[in-house]
């Protein structure tokens, strides 16, 4: 830069907790504050960490508990099973997940990112104590005053690069299941490699999240965090600071001793003036403890802020200092913005009414549709490229496909069989029967013939029926397509026009 470039201007304040004046980045060592909110948050974190690792093994009804299968576009959710034809139970159930969701958050404000997000558990109950193990407790927000040595910086690295390997493979036993993630485990990746890539790339991006990206995650990219304003209201459950208590804040003099001392009393058994009372008078004694145990980085005093994420660790802080002033404690609580402001909260209104009504009704309506559909799905589709032949015995040949999935939970043999009309038969190509474990599904083909004085305009409409010989019966309609205008035989066939043999 040259000797004449003005300097550049500083920002009056952090634009963001995690970036220095400068713009460099700020790296946040939280400090641990021990209380009652942080040992209930570790219990539910181990919890949700056994729960997030054993889900993918679980079983119900012989299915994985939980199977985004994508490729096989197959989901199963707790027992349900979902394919694409079940578009309307899908809808049903993200919109009975998002209407949850904006009642929970209406009720308990972000109770979601501080104690089960899995970016917060395994950031706050895996990544960081394994950084402090390495690293030390420091502490104190900011960079590093001393990087710590070489080794320990790698041997943490090793060990996140481990956890991350683990991780990625619970993520991918989601979507492909444990039986394949374990066959694929076992051989080579070269006989895999898009699964291998896969893999590797959530490795990476779990590294560049638990190592780099961190707590920016949720404050600049997660949309539920920049949601939160429009999702809670005044009576919301929110953590805060109680300023009308803490205020004036200073540090803790004798004259502060005395201020805190005397503020309950009556006036006339007070030692201190009123000056000194406005003066001094605040409950908070600016030690910052609050803010050096922030995962995010913010200060709790300057008021609700869009990156706090709720995990309470400032209540641990702050609790004990109240303890050691003798103050009661809940300076900084789980409250809501009405009751700070004095006012008393009523946890009926009419989102909290509205939200469960549309749960129940949308919840009904999926689970009606799921106990009532049928046990099957069976689908028939034309045969890509033939839409009819005439055969020796002079009839009209369609060939179709004959697609049946058994949602069932027992073996089933599936036969097919024509309703309507007469003259009209169906033979399946491969055997009689299809025979479907749970779960699965087979495309068989099957040949469809007509006598051609059926047809009318080239066109008949016809139903099948597919049945498993005991409580499923369904019929299926379709067109079968054919000559127009006349009566052929077989010898009317001409090898050259598409369609015919
Ligand atoms: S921990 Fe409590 S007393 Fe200390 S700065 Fe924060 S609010 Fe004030
Ligand atoms: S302000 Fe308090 S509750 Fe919010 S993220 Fe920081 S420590 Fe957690």
């Amino acid at each position: 830069m040259s000797s004449n470039t003005p300097p550049l201007l500083e920002p009056e304040e952090h634009v963001l907790s995690t970036l220095e004046r400068d713009g460099s980045r700020r790296w946040l060592k939280p400090k641990v504050s021990k209380g009652r909110f942080l040992n209930r948050r570790r219990w539910v974190a181990y919890g949700l960490i056994a729960l997030f690792t054993l889900l993918p093994y679980i079983r119900i009804n012989g299915r994985p508990a939980v199977l985004l299968d994508v490729i096989g576009r197959e989901f199963h959710i707790f027992g349900g099973s979902f394919r694409p034809t079940d578009s309307l139970l899908l809808a049903l159930l993200m919109l009975t997940t998002g209407l949850t969701i904006f009642l929970v958050t209406a009720l308990l404000g972000r109770v979601w990112c501080g104690w089960a997000c899995p970016q917060t558990v395994y950031m706050e109950y895996v990544f960081r104590p394994i950084e402090r193990l390495f690293e030390g407790r420091r502490g104190v927000g900011g960079k590093p005053a001393r990087p710590p040595a070489a080794w320990r910086t790698v041997a943490k690295y090793i060990v996140f690069f481990l956890i991350c390997v683990h991780l990625a493979h619970i993520f991918m036993a989601y979507f492909v299941g444990v039986d394949q993630l374990f066959a694929w485990s076992r051989g080579n990746p070269l006989n895999h490699p898009f699964a291998f890539v896969i893999i590797a790339a959530v490795v990476g991006l779990m590294m560049f999240d638990f190592c780099f990206f961190r707590e920016q995650l949720c404050i600049v990219a997660c949309p539920y965090g920049r949601l939160q304003s429009v999702m809670i209201d005044k009576r919301s459950m929110i953590i805060s600071y109680d300023p009308t208590r803490g205020e004036p804040r200073g540090k803790l003099g004798r004259k502060k001793r005395d201020a805190l001392a005397d503020k309950d009393k009556p006036e006339d058994e007070r030692t201190v003036g009123l000056d000194i009372l406005q003066q001094y008078g605040g409950d908070c004694i600016d030690c910052h403890e609050c803010v050096t145990t922030c995962p995010t980085g913010i200060d709790i005093r300057d008021g609700l802020q869009l990156e706090c994420i709720g995990c309470a660790q400032c209540i641990d802080a702050c609790d004990p200092i109240m303890d050691k002033i003798g103050r009661p404690r809940g300076l900084i609580r789980y409250t809501s913005q009405e009751a700070l402001a004095g006012q008393h909260t009523r946890i009926l209104r009419p989102r909290v009414v509205i939200y469960p009504t549309m749960i129940a009704a949308v919840a009904s309506l999926f689970l009606f549709i799921l106990v009532t559909k049928a046990p099957a799905d069976v689908t028939i589709l034309r045969q890509a490229g033939m839409p009819f032949m005439l055969v020796e015995s002079g009839q009209v040949q369609n060939t179709m496909r004959l697609k049946v999935v058994n949602r069932d939970n027992t073996t089933h043999s599936y036969t097919v069989s024509v309703k309507e009309p007469a003259g009209v038969t169906v033979a399946m190509v491969e055997g009689d029967t299809i025979t479907l474990g749970p779960g699965e599904s087979y495309t068989e083909p099957i040949r469809v013939l007509a006598h051609p004085g059926l047809f009318s305009d080239g066109r008949l409409s016809v139903t099948l029926t597919v049945t498993d010989g005991a409580d499923y019966s369904e019929d299926t309609s379709f067109e079968l397509l054919g000559p127009r205008d006349r009566t052929p035989s077989s010898t009317d066939e001409d090898p050259q026009e598409p369609g015919h043999e």
